[in-house]
């Protein structure tokens, strides 16, 4: 196979071929004749996780085919439709997702795989919208699962790939809304962390960045929701930072371009919700990137731990995020069973520093129970993950059950989730 590479560069594909079916047949064809299989989505995680030792699949040359069902309130896709295309298409139709990740560029079916979120204190993860999945099981069967009917959907949504290729997705949809963007610089720390759970329930989605070094939060950027109920009025200070007068990136000194509009511009959810836009480079473009989930109780002594780590952290980082999720019952989530905060680390593209300073990272959040985003970078292996999930046992049995020949085992599965 000629090589391929993730979006971020730093994983090479093993496998050997990529297979891009344009039908439906054709997914199944692949996958009942190879021997071992996984589906692979836009490459935007950061490891091995859509990697096998046999084909991938990809499923972007099917067609979106996104189906409104507008007294259901659902939309059904093709899984390897990404979220921008999904969002514009539904936003023209009056429709709405609930929330979106940072970037729109990511696959419908790559991101709930993986429970790939947004913010936001009552926001679950983009897969707690999902009603039904269309699988292609290990035989190349057709297997259609819903939150209605299917006893063990919980355990199928946030798959990993591990249970079939995902081929199309129901997700949850409402009526279209309006987002205003704000930005506040230089927030105090004593402030924010003072009255943390205040601060991120400000608005619909509250993100903070930071490099953890210093006496300030970098800046907060508040999504609010104009609808009736939820408004927020501008303002010129926000827990001691001051609104921000020109459009901000993230990263310090980088352009705003390609990112949202912000200025409490208000717009639709489809160009809000997400930070950075459709066909511009989301975040850096040469980076790598951690992420840690952890319960909201623990958020003010897991963002210490963080700031106690600066003097390690702050040279290989870009930035950091700290995000909210809701609570969700999806077995694999990171978020299974607990509402909580998101660390993310947008690290430089220094992959062995970055792989050597995880594990320091990882036993300084052990004693809040941090579980670590499924397509980011991390250390821990499945013995040191199975204690944080509870279902990881019936996760395990459901995947033997419905692919009992291994074929879409990968070594990220066989390291991190069964344990081999
Ligand atoms: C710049 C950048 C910003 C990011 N921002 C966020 C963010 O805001 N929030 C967040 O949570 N994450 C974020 N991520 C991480 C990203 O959302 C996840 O890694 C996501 O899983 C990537 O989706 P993908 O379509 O690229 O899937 P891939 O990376 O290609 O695959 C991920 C997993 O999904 C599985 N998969 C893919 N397609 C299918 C299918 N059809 N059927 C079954 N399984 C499938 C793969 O097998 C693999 O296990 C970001 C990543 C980047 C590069």
């Amino acid at each position: 196979m000629t090589e391929v590479r993730n979006w971020a560069g730093n994983h090479r594909y093993g496998a050997t071929a990529i297979r891009r079916p344009a039908t439906l047949d054709q997914v199944r064809e692949v996958v009942a004749s190879a021997a071992h299989v996984h589906a692979l989505g836009s490459r935007h995680s950061f490891n091995d996780g859509a990697d096998s030792a046999g084909v991938l699949i990809s499923l972007e040359n099917l067609a979106p085919d996104i189906v409104v069902d507008s007294r259901a309130a659902t939309v059904s896709v093709s899984g390897g439709t990404t979220y921008g295309v999904l969002a514009e298409a539904l936003n023209r139709q009056g429709f709405a997702l609930h929330n979106l990740a940072s970037l729109p560029h990511i696959s419908v079916a790559g991101a709930i795989a993986t429970a790939t979120h947004g913010s936001g204190n009552r926001n679950g993860n983009l897969a707690t919208a999902v009603r039904a999945l269309q699988l292609v099981t290990s035989g190349g069967d057709l297997l259609t699962v819903s939150r209605a009917d299917t006893p063990d959907f919980a355990g199928m949504v946030v798959g990993l790939g591990a249970l079939g290729v995902v081929t199309r997705v129901t997700l949850d949809i409402q009526p279209a809304f309006e987002v205003r963007q704000d930005v506040f610089d230089n927030l105090p720390w004593a402030r924010v962390l003072e009255r943390f759970d205040e601060v991120s329930a400000s608005a619909y989605s509250v993100s903070l960045f930071t490099d953890w070094r210093g006496d300030t939060v970098g800046q907060a950027w508040l999504k609010s929701r104009t609808d009736a109920g939820a408004r927020f009025e501008g303002r010129p200070e926000f827990f001691g930072g001051t609104a921000a007068t020109s459009d901000r990136h993230p990263l310090p000194g980088v352009s705003a371009e390609n990112c949202t509009k912000q200025l409490g511009v208000p717009g639709p959810w489809s160009d809000r919700l997400a930070h950075f836009r459709m066909g511009f480079t989301p975040s850096s473009g040469d980076e790598l990137q951690s992420e840690y989930l952890l319960p909201g109780e623990h958020a003010v002594a897991a963002i210490e731990v963080m700031r106690d780590l600066a003097g390690q952290i702050s040279p290989l980082l870009q930035v950091s995020e700290i995000r909210t999720v809701a609570a969700d019952d999806l077995w694999l989530s990171p978020n299974y069973g607990r509402a909580g905060i998101g660390l993310h680390l947008t690290w430089k593209p220094e992959a062995e520093a970055v792989q050597n300073l995880l594990p320091l990272i990882e036993a300084r959040l052990a004693p809040f129970a941090a579980r670590p985003h499924w397509g980011k970078l991390f250390h821990a292996e499945a013995a040191t993950l199975a204690p944080l999930y509870e279902k990881l046992p019936d996760f395990r049995a459901l995947a033997a059950r419905l692919d009992p020949e291994w074929k879409f085992r990968n070594d990220f599965l066989d390291r991190t989730v069964f344990g081999v």
